[in-house]
């Protein structure tokens, strides 16, 4: 189902104590908005945060997820967790693909195909993220890119790209302060809604969730989510302060 999300990658942020605080103040201001069935507020905290995160957030209305995950099911990988670890705590969600990993830890493809199935597999929705880098961008290569970094999963079949949700985020605009344009979301959104179309079909395409990542802040986020592909947004630096998070999550 097309879902409008907001949801809030703490990244390497936040102690337990700071964390149990921080997830204090977002129930708290987020009794004064009403969500529909079909929107959603997710926090993605450190995996040290989950089980505490887990419990605090209760029977309220705020999902879960994990910032990353192992693309094998078990065995000797020290310092890893697996798909069946997170489902084990009831992760709603998982990133793949973030940026900030494939610069930095150097995820290949492979290796984010291997993740996103392990998620499907134990009943968690991948948050596969992508995006072009400034250079990328600036000569014009920015539609080939997405396009190559989308249909690394478009192996999956049918019912499974169904649970993915995808999360379009210029690196140039990551952390940075430099916003794309509504425009120039749109553009790119309407684009991966295009391809998903031309691989799985309209119905499966229209129903994709298609979340904008990039220095989003309550002052830009309504626009942005104005537009017609855009279904919400990822949110970093933003969601480290519970009134930041909850005025995007306003401009819903
Ligand atoms: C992110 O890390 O996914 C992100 C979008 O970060 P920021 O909002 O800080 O640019």
């Amino acid at each position: 189902m097309r879902k409008k999300i907001v949801a809030g990658n703490w990244k390497m942020n936040k102690d337990i104590e700071e964390g149990v605080s921080l997830i204090s103040e977002i129930l708290e201001l987020s009794k004064s908005v009403e969500l529909s069935a079909k929107e959603e507020i997710v926090i993605i905290p450190p995996f040290i945060h989950l089980t505490e995160a887990k419990k605090k957030l209760g029977s309220s209305e705020v999902k879960i997820g994990a910032q990353n995950v192992h693309h094998k099911a078990e065995g000797a990988y020290t310092g890893e967790v697996s798909s069946r670890m997170l489902a084990s705590i009831d992760m709603d969600y998982c990133l793949v693909g973030h940026s900030e990993r494939r610069t930095y830890q150097k995820e290949t493809d492979e290796q984010m195909l291997g993740k996103t199935r392990q998620l499907l597999e134990a009943g968690i929705q991948p948050i596969f993220c992508l995006g072009e880098s400034l250079e990328e961008r600036e000569s014009d290569r920015y539609f080939e890119v997405v396009k190559s970094q989308l249909t690394v999963i478009f192996t999956l079949s049918e019912e499974e790209f169904s649970n993915v949700v995808i999360a379009y985020e210029p690196v140039w605009a990551i952390g940075t302060g430099k916003t794309a344009s509504s425009d120039q979301a749109q553009e790119i959104h309407a684009y991966l809604r295009r391809l998903i179309s031309e691989k799985y079909g309209e119905a499966v395409a229209n129903d994709t969730t298609i979340l904008y990542g990039g220095s989003c802040k309550p002052e830009n986020a309504a626009d942005l989510f104005s537009k017609e592909d855009v279904d919400g947004g990822l949110i970093g630096g933003a969601s480290l302060d519970a009134q930041s998070f909850i005025g995007i999550i306003k401009a819903l």
